[in-house]
């Protein structure tokens, strides 16, 4: 499974945005290349490490704890309802499965919710196709993860996104150097958050995949695998490497070794050699 991340078709353009049609062509071409096999469509993105305009940079003093992603959405709903048209619209030429970046809270889930049948009510009213989609949130703040009944009541699907998950976890920027060495997947409480999701998930029968780097790292596929990940997303580069590692594992065995990772201390010394 692939993401499209829809905040690069906002980027580079000096903070102006790009109107419906325009987005609804990028989408529509996206859903067409599928041909029939479903695309993860991201919902906007912005702020923080993806500023919107590059000759302005966010000067706030954090801006990874700031306005960035569904946030900023809610706070321009005229922005966000143009962008949930040319989905829903694209979602008319194939199957789309609509996800949605850095939600914590049940308003943030109520609202946005509510700005997806608004879309598709103005669609109706203007007597446009649109077509049905598959809504999901992404898993990358603690807070998230640690709500995941809320979130599975609400959602068809979730994708767990480790790069902002560990991020927030470990209060490390992913932007900064100088804390670099800090930036730790194999954490015992990323490993813990994620573990839990994909559990939950398998457990009320929706799916869950992880979007992250850590989809893309060879090192981390087996340990992955014997979590219950089944949905790996990466960069196009990484599938040929993790196929292999997965085609490799005896995925009876992970399991256990999977959860003797998780109960230790030190979750990186039990790695290798993985069984
Ligand atoms: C993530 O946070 O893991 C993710 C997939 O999204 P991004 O890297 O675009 O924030
Ligand atoms: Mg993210």
């Amino acid at each position: 499974m692939g993401l499209f991340r829809t905040e690069f078709l906002f980027m580079g353009r000096q903070g102006s945005l790009p109107d419906e049609d325009e987005q609804y062509a990028a989408y529509r071409a996206a859903v067409e290349g599928m041909h029939g096999l479903p695309v993860t469509i991201r919902s906007i993105d912005i702020g923080a490490d993806k500023p919107l305009d590059d000759r302005r940079p966010d000067t706030h003093l954090n801006p990874a704890l700031g306005l960035r992603a569904i946030r900023w959405s809610l706070a321009e709903p005229v922005m966000f309802l143009t962008q949930l048209r040319a989905i829903l619209r694209a979602a008319a030429h194939g199957q789309v499965q609509l996800l949605i970046p850095m939600l914590a809270h049940a308003s943030e889930i109520r609202q946005t919710l509510e700005l997806i049948e608004r879309a598709r009510a103005q669609l109706d009213q203007r007597g446009q196709t649109h077509g049905p989609v598959k809504v999901g949130a992404m898993i990358e703040i603690p807070a998230a993860a640690l709500s995941l009944r809320l979130f599975l009541r609400h959602f068809d699907f979730l994708s767990i996104g480790t790069n902002d998950l560990i991020q927030y976890t470990l209060a490390i920027d992913r932007t900064d150097e100088s804390v670099a060495h800090l930036y730790d997947q194999l954490h015992p409480a990323v490993l813990r958050l994620v573990a839990d999701t994909l559990a939950e998930g398998a457990r009320q029968g929706k799916p869950v995949s992880v979007c992250g780097e850590m989809a893309g790292d060879t090192a981390m596929t087996r340990l992955l695998l014997g979590l219950g990940l089944r949905s790996f997303s990466m960069h196009p580069s990484q599938i040929l490497a993790v196929k292999q590692e997965i085609l490799r594992a005896d995925t009876t065995k992970l399991a256990p070794w999977a959860q003797a990772v998780l109960a230790s201390d030190e979750p990186a010394s039990l790695l290798l050699p993985p069984p």
